[in-house]
């Protein structure tokens, strides 16, 4: 039995007529960037998360670019982020002209640690970015008192996470602006790129407006530098046939977490730890494994595909040297060399579950 890492044509499949008139529909009406389809898309936006504003953009790294420049954030600012995320995350903090202070996992957990947050802090830190990472809300209280004590921005990466809970609201919405991403592998996925910024703040929002459109006020004035980062009104067509369905593909990705849970119980994979106060959406079911290599070759040759996020931490990646390679992030580190993605989306079976589950037993008593 071949499973497959990601299908991402499956929600397509399923929702072909949908699409296809929606994408006729814009063809047909001439208008292909910045009208309806943005403004619905971020109207339904908007009312799924229970926030006041939402911006659409080109990309999530341009949504957490647009974040921190619409918050004053550059040159001789730095921004805490945690190591272990995916580049962007960090690379957004350069691109906005400022300098990342990495910050390790918590104990044995592959979301931020508070402790190591309060290592990171310097005088010239202005903001926070709390990744949601594999859609595993973090434990936020801390990190947002940690915030509010010394005047920090604190901004979520929801890019893994659209859809997760955290103290029952919705990601995004805990921070002063959170950050989506819409990139085909994401849990909510366009047919090419596509980010959205979320806030509760008007002239924020209204800031993000002009940054995302050559820092337009009008026609042909222009009030600051922005960049073009538009979302394609093909693709804001596309989000929102899909957006009503998110909510059931999130709980099947809930349901087949739940299914590995139980049948990876009393092997050696540690399973990614749970939290009563929020909710996942399991973008990725990331497992610890201590032959982490062998186990994914054994799955290879089974033909059971998996993946690694990430096997480099920020902090051990070349384009950020310059003595940040000195740190030593035990906790990323550990994870980088030990998780292991197993299989997870909506379409997959039950049986596939199973199957995988088998075969890391079969590996196990090899
Ligand atoms: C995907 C992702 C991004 C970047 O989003 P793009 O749309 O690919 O630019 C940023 N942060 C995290 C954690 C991501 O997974």
């Amino acid at each position: 039995m071949k499973v497959a890492f990601f299908d991402i044509a499956a929600q397509y499949r399923a929702l072909r007529y949908e699409i296809d008139a929606a994408v006729r529909h814009v063809l047909e009406s001439g208008r292909y960037s910045n009208a309806t389809e943005n403004a619905a898309f971020e109207k339904e936006l908007g009312a799924y998360l229970g926030v006041r504003e939402v911006v659409a953009v080109n990309s999530g790294t341009d949504a957490l670019l647009l974040s921190l420049k619409a918050l004053g954030i550059g040159a001789d600012d730095e921004v805490i982020v945690p190591s272990f995320t995916f580049f962007a995350t960090a690379e957004a903090v350069c691109l906005a002209g400022a300098q990342p202070r990495f910050a390790d996992c918590a104990n044995g957990a592959f979301n931020i640690d508070l402790r190591s947050v309060e290592d990171a802090f310097s005088p010239k830190v202005k903001a926070v970015i709390a990744v949601h990472l594999y859609g595993q809300p973090v434990d936020l209280a801390p990190i947002q008192e940690f915030c509010a004590a010394r005047n920090l921005h604190l901004i979520e990466d929801c890019a893994q996470a659209l859809g997760a809970a955290y103290r029952g609201r919705r990601v995004g919405t805990l921070g002063v602006a959170g950050a989506f991403s819409f990139y085909p592998t994401k849990n909510l996925g366009a047919c090419g790129d596509g980010g959205a910024i979320c806030c509760d703040d008007p002239e924020l929002a209204a800031h993000l407006r002009r940054l995302r459109n050559h820092g337009r006020t009008s026609a042909f004035s222009h009030s600051e530098i922005g960049i073009n980062s538009r979302l394609d009104e093909i693709q804001a067509a596309i989000l929102r046939v899909k957006l009503p369905h998110l909510d059931h593909w999130n709980a099947r990705r809930l349901a087949l977490a739940q299914r590995y849970r139980i049948g990876l119980q009393n092997t050696r994979c540690i399973l990614p730890p749970g939290c009563n106060s929020s909710t996942s959406v399991f973008h990725h079911f990331a497992v610890i494994h201590p032959q982490r290599n062998a186990l994914r070759a054994f799955l290879a040759e089974h033909d059971v595909e998996t993946a690694i996020y990430y096997p480099t931490p920020c902090h051990l990646q070349s384009a950020f040297g310059n003595g940040v390679n000195a740190l030593s992030l035990p906790q990323a580190e550990r994870n980088a060399d030990h998780m292991l993605a197993l299989p997870i989306y909506p379409e997959l079976s039950d049986i596939a579950i199973d199957h995988v589950v088998s075969l890391v037993r079969a590996f196990e008593q090899g």
